[in-house]
């Protein structure tokens, strides 16, 4: 926990602080959907924004799982933050971790030391992978929730393939992905495609029967969120594409290569992929302002941390007494609330006026999507009926493109969907990166080595 009282020297206050200046300091923590979103409802407002990310860059998370499976380029989801400032004069970007805050003194503090004052504060972390203390999982499981963390499991991936197309002992390729919400099915859906229409023709060595996707959720069924239409059409879709689901039990402990389920059973799993649910940064809890259900921040119907002045806390870090779904949309809209209310108080505080009166936030939900494969998707939108199949697929295509940050992302994205849609048959230059090196067993290397003396020496014999 961050001492406050602790002497700080002048050189950290400067490197943090902004220019002199007489306007209203606003510094937002966390350049996603909600920091991005609030700095940009700020754009014309009589303020010097600051914001903060421990990141250079945005991650789009609604398309890691397409960057963990091999169809976008890290890049093609990442945004950098700090061309947000092309549009915006106003705004600084900084890089640094946020590790303590200091409501009283309008301070926070990061973690290299430096210290910033602010007017107003805008928390906008976002959340975590929850492992639920399930022993294991946490060392052995790949959560999908950052950027690095969906290279990592694509690289593992295709480096376990690598090693299994040369071996011929090293059993089957088995992937099993806990948490049957949108991310999950959407990584298992994929795999499972790959598996079928790529690996035949990039791994002939593998036999398509010996890889095998599995998706685990303690829910009796798919995509809970949803309708039940749409739970059974994606339950089929996935079986129909051959992923092996095992629902209503929960997960009892995750080894390094098994999976083992509440009832006992032991799925055995080279890749173990986490994708069942998240929670809140545990150093929140040390920032002495209140938390709510999951640990959220919690907050008012004005979106401003309840009995703290000057904070608001905004998108999945923070909850009010009906909890919103933690989703790009709340998060966006939560922003965008936030940065408007700042910019109408500050703008009163400038012609000497009293406060404004707000409406309290009011959350439009749009609906859900969610995607299984090629031509096989779920949309729930406001206003039409539920959708499944090629429409829901062009909608979920359309709306992901379209929130995606900055014109080159959405370009890139659609090259690579549609390159990889268009191309379905007859193409399979799936995304690679650094894979870990193949590692046979000894046992497999000397078995190799046996078969080559062999062969020589029969053919010597001839
Ligand atoms: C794999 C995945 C798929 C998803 N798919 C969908 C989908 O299809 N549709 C949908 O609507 N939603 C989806 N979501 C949820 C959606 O992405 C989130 O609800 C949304 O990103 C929340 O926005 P946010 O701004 O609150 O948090 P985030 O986007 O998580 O942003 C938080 C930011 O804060 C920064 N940060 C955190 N702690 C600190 C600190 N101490 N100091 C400085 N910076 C910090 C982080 O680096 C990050 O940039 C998905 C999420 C995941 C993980």
């Amino acid at each position: 926990m961050t001492d406050f009282n602790s002497p700080s020297t002048a050189q950290q206050e400067r490197t943090a602080e902004p220019r002199r200046s007489v306007r209203e300091h606003v510094v937002i923590v966390g350049g996603g959907f909600a920091g991005l979103s609030a700095a940009r409802a700020l754009k014309d407002a009589e303020v010097d924004v600051t914001l903060i990310d421990k990141n250079l860059y945005n991650t789009f998370q609604p398309l890691l799982y397409q960057v963990a499976t091999a169809t976008l380029n890290p890049g093609d989801i990442s945004y950098f933050l700090r061309s947000a400032r092309a549009k915006q004069k106003n705004l600084r970007v900084v890089r640094g971790e946020v590790t303590g805050v200091d409501a009283e003194g309008h301070r926070i503090e990061l973690a290299d030391g430096r210290r910033m004052r602010y007017h107003r504060l805008v928390l906008a972390v976002g959340v975590t992978a929850n492992f639920f203390g399930t022993p294991g999982a946490e060392e052995h499981a790949f959560p999908l929730y950052t950027r690095s963390q969906a290279i990592k499991l694509r690289d593992t991936l295709f480096g376990r393939l690598e090693t299994a197309a040369q071996s011929s002992s090293t059993g089957d390729v088995r992937v099993v992905v806990i948490g049957a919400g949108p991310t999950g099915v959407e990584t298992a859906g994929a795999l499972a495609e790959q598996r079928d229409k790529d690996f035949p023709v990039i791994y002939p060595d593998i036999d398509r029967s010996r890889m095998h996707v599995t998706l685990v959720d303690m829910a009796p069924n798919v995509l809970m969120p949803f309708s039940e239409g749409s739970r059974d059409y994606t339950a089929s879709a996935l079986r129909e594409r051959g992923v092996d689901l095992r629902l209503g039990l929960g997960v009892k402990e995750v080894g390094p290569d098994s999976v083992t389920l509440e009832d006992g059973t032991e799925l055995p799993s080279m890749i173990t992929v986490w994708a069942a649910g998240v929670t809140s940064y545990r150093r929140v809890g040390t920032w002495g302002i209140p938390q709510g259900r999951g640990g959220r921040i919690e907050t008012d119907e004005y979106l401003r941390v309840k009995g703290v002045e000057d904070i608001f806390a905004v998108g999945d870090a923070s909850v009010g007494d009906d909890a919103l779904p933690q989703l790009a949309q709340p998060a966006l809209q939560g922003g965008k609330y936030v940065g408007k209310l700042i910019a109408a108080e500050s703008r009163a505080k400038h012609a000497h006026q009293p406060l404004p009166a707000h409406e309290p936030f009011a959350y439009n939900d749009k609906g859900i999507l969610a995607t299984i494969g090629r031509n096989s998707a779920v949309a729930e939108v406001e206003g039409i009926p539920n959708l499944t199949g090629f429409p829901a697929m062009a909608i979920w295509t359309g709306v992901h493109l379209v929130t995606l940050l900055s014109n080159r992302n959405r370009l890139a994205s659609m090259v690579n969907l549609g390159s990889r849609y268009l191309t379905w048959r007859g193409g399979h230059n799936v995304i690679v990166g650094d894979t870990p090196p193949t590692a046979l067993p000894p046992s497999e290397i000397k078995a190799q080595q046996a078969k080559a003396a062999e062969a020589k020496a029969g053919a010597g014999s001839r």
